[in-house]
């Protein structure tokens, strides 16, 4: 593993805004929690969902996410804990475990599923939706696999442990890199007062998601299963950060987009003209 520094800030960003996540079902019928909905996306452009999923309950997860089309945006899903198998109408398969990432860019259109690979046991993980911007939405589409080895990681002097998904952090470059939206995504872990700071351009939009523990952000306490904004201050440079107690948390940021957004369900694109397009092309059968 690596070992890096914290970044000394000027001045570090501070929580906005917290947010519990709503209790939902998706697929056929996994129980999530949705921590990212539509109410944020203009908020938090460029990100479109974050859904936490955890349960040690085959029957709130075993139904899986049979086949479904996505277009004009990215997903980039994490697994904790468990297996889930991913097939795509363009006959690709990949298996994601403890600890792996998969990152896929719908772009113009993808069918696939994903579906839970294991009958007991806790499967635990996040799905995050990234905007593509408008110029590559029609993308062909591409993904790929990460095993959990295949994401750096790097450690602090005071005890944390950083796995660095995507974009950069400390010095250390992530699993994968984007251009246009510049995202981070870092799974945070501290022990018990430990301290942790990374540089951010304050006019990228950011949320941490705390998912064990509490950790402090200035003045603001995040608890566990809640998003805390951070604000969008002018010479802010970063987000620092302490933990109350041990704590794990995943840090997401990028650039924003500023364009329209039109979701319906598993399409998202620019206009109204470009969703009736999308459902048009998957209902002829010319997505993938
Ligand atoms: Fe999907």
């Amino acid at each position: 593993m690596n070992t890096a520094t914290s970044a000394t800030l000027q001045q570090s960003r501070g929580i906005e805004r917290l947010v519990e996540g709503v209790a939902t079902s998706d697929g056929a019928g996994v129980s999530l929690t949705r921590v990212l909905t539509g109410k944020l996306q203009r908020r938090l452009d460029p990100f479109l969902m974050l859904d936490a999923f955890g349960s040690d309950d085959p029957d709130e997860y075993i139904a899986g996410f049979p086949d479904h089309p996505h277009r004009g945006f990215e997903t980039i899903t994490y697994m904790l804990h468990g297996r889930m198998r991913h097939r795509d109408s363009a006959g690709h398969e990949g298996l994601l475990e403890n600890g792996g990432m998969q990152w896929m860019i719908a772009g113009r259109g993808a069918i696939h599923s994903e579906m839970p690979e294991q009958e007991n046991g806790v499967m635990e993980g996040f799905q995050l939706w990234l905007n593509l911007p408008a110029a590559n939405k029609m993308a062909a589409p591409w993904y790929k696999d990460f095993p959990t080895t295949e994401i750096p990681e790097y450690s602090t002097a005071n005890g944390a442990t950083v796995r660095v998904i995507a974009g950069s952090s400390n010095g250390v470059q992530g699993a994968m890199t984007r251009e246009t939206t510049e995202p981070v995504y870092l799974d945070i872990h501290l022990p018990a007062d430990a301290n942790f700071a990374t540089a951010l351009p304050a006019t990228h939009n950011a949320f941490i998601y705390v998912y064990r523990g509490t950790v402090q952000v200035g003045d603001t306490q995040v608890a566990a299963q809640r998003m805390g904004i951070l604000g969008n201050t002018p010479g802010a440079d970063g987000l620092a950060l302490t933990a109350s107690e041990d704590s794990r948390l995943i840090l997401v940021a990028g650039k924003p987009l500023d364009e329209p957004i039109v979701q319906y369900g598993p399409f998202v694109m620019n206009t109204q003209e470009e969703i009736h397009q999308a459902l048009d092309d998957y209902r002829n059968g010319r997505f993938a």
